[in-house]
């Protein structure tokens, strides 16, 4: 392990006119609030030589790590529906790329360090509240094994940033497996320059698919590589009750992560129409909507991808229809994949137990039962306890038909209730980013500078799966008083 960030930077080097460069604002009292030890060796680092001063002027911008060339990547993207032609890094910057330990190639990027070429009427700034968010949902949903960029490292600036209130600011250092979106290629393709919407094509490919490096058609293959990436991501949020709350297509990243923690949230009553974020007045972008939104995103892609694709538009688009059609049968079969790790069930009828899924889910709803709560307890029934999971419903009685149909269905698996239980268990998590339970925690930080809190918060997150007495705490719902005003804004 080293001091020093072994940067190999491949966007700036091949991208030429993709980007422009610039510089971090320089801050006036660096001070480092987090620093990530676990990802710091992920990437070959010393996290010592990060920690204190040098850390603080490093994560603030102050001191560039040597072999950086920071950048403001250019992108476009469909906002709510509507196309914003030029977007960019506003306030982010891509320092460069490093090879972590698995020979993976990794973005390092600072998120609230000033104003770029993009920046537009924004401030370029960031505030500690929502950069410590990326933080604990970041980590959360690694945690819980769900593709994501994460926080290495978050430092105060000592400086104010002006929003409906004036709060303290922050640099977010992030890793990505890189920041391509679809947006991206949208720039490229609305200014008619397709030549450049190749290359990026080949370049995402050979960083992302290397396999598929050779394919005849490079665009086609990079097309159906993210559909089949974001199926998988998409099912995984769901089957997490996660709800991103902004897909706008600069906040779908072609690496297949989750990317973009802003007015997020994991949802607790069950409800499909649940939406957290103040500005999604249509719901848009609420749970259910999730998938036909990642095909729509999908969809814009594959537009600006056309003319790569192939020189006659009319074969282009067939080509492309494929791809776009074949994703809600992909997403499906992932879909009922986990939602069978939920159940405790392993392969059979398909339509049987697509049927016991939406029956169960139903009751979640019908009841206003605790998403996560509600799979988790299902566990404990497995394992011949019903008592915890009636107590979730208002009527005790309420699950008793379905409880029949799905012990029927476990009868045709050969597992016994303990293994069948403990499977369940690393299915369902007990942990997750409590609305509440993050809110407390940053408004800790932000208002008062108390950071532990956000620590205590953290290490529960790390432990999704396990229910041990200490983690309780993090376990139970917010009071229904305090979910049904939740919201996050998008004043990130
Ligand atoms: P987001 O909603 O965070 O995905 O950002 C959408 C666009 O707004 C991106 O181009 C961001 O760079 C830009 N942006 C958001 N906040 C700011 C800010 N405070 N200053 C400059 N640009 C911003
Ligand atoms: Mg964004």
């Amino acid at each position: 392990m080293t001091a020093a960030f072994a940067f190999d930077n491949s966007y700036a080097r091949e991208l030429e006119g993709f980007y422009v460069p610039w510089k971090p604002a320089a801050v006036a009292a660096p001070r480092l609030l987090f620093l990530n030890r676990a990802l710091a060796e992920e990437l070959g680092l010393d996290p010592d030589s990060l920690a204190g001063a040098r850390g603080a002027d490093l994560f603030a911008g102050n001191a560039l790590p040597e072999g950086a060339q920071p950048i403001a990547q250019a992108y476009a993207g469909h906002q709510f529906g509507g196309f914003s032609p030029q977007l960019g890094d506003g306030r982010a910057l891509l320092l460069g790329e490093v090879i972590d330990r698995r020979g993976l190639r990794r973005d390092v990027a600072f998120k609230g360090s000033g104003r770029t070429p993009f920046a537009r009427n924004g401030d370029g700034k960031a505030a500690v509240g929502p950069m410590l968010r990326e933080v604990l949902v970041g980590e959360a949903m690694h945690a819980l094994g769900i593709p994501t960029t994460r926080a290495l490292a978050v430092a105060a600036t000592g400086e104010p940033v002006h929003r409906e209130r004036t709060l303290p600011g922050a640099v977010l250092t992030r890793i990505a497996a890189s920041h391509l979106r679809v947006g991206t290629f949208e720039y490229f393709a609305a200014r008619g320059e397709h030549e450049r919407v190749r290359k990026l094509a080949g370049y995402a490919l050979a960083r992302h698919d290397p396999g598929l490096a050779g394919d005849p058609v490079p665009a086609l293959a990079l097309l159906r590589a993210v559909a089949a990436r974001q199926a998988a991501l998409v099912v995984r949020w769901m089957n997490a009750g996660f709800i991103h709350g902004v897909m706008n297509t600069d906040n779908m990243a072609i690496s297949g992560e989750t990317i973009d923690y802003g007015p997020c949230a994991f949802m607790e009553a069950f409800d499909p129409a649940a939406v957290f974020s103040s500005i999604d007045h249509h719901g848009r972008y609420a749970w259910a909507n999730q998938p036909p939104i990642a095909q729509w995103n999908l969809a814009r892609l594959a537009e600006a991808l056309l003319p790569a694709i192939d020189p006659d538009p009319d074969r282009a688009a067939a080509l492309a229809m494929e791809v776009l059609d074949d994703f809600p049968a992909r997403y499906h079969r992932h879909l009922l994949a986990g939602r069978r790790e939920k159940l405790g069930i392993g392969a059979g009828d398909d339509a049987a137990d697509e049927a016991l899924a939406a029956g169960w889910l139903d009751l979640l709803h019908r009841q206003r039962v605790d998403f996560t709560l509600g799979w988790r307890r299902l566990a404990d029934a497995a394992a011949g306890d019903e008592a915890p999971l009636r107590a979730l419903f208002a009527e005790r009685e309420a699950p008793s038909a379905w409880l029949d149909r799905w012990r029927e269905r476990c009868a045709e698996d050969g597992r016994d209730g303990p293994a069948r239980a403990q499977a369940m268990r690393g299915a369902s998590p007990f942990v997750i980013p409590r609305n509440h339970r993050v809110e407390e925690a940053l408004a800790a930080a932000s208002d008062a500078g108390d950071l532990a809190p956000f620590e205590r918060l953290l290490d529960a997150l790390r432990r999704p799966f396990d229910e041990a007495p200490e983690l309780a705490p993090y376990g139970e719902p917010a009071p229904p008083a305090v979910t049904a005003c939740y919201q996050t804004f998008c004043g990130t």
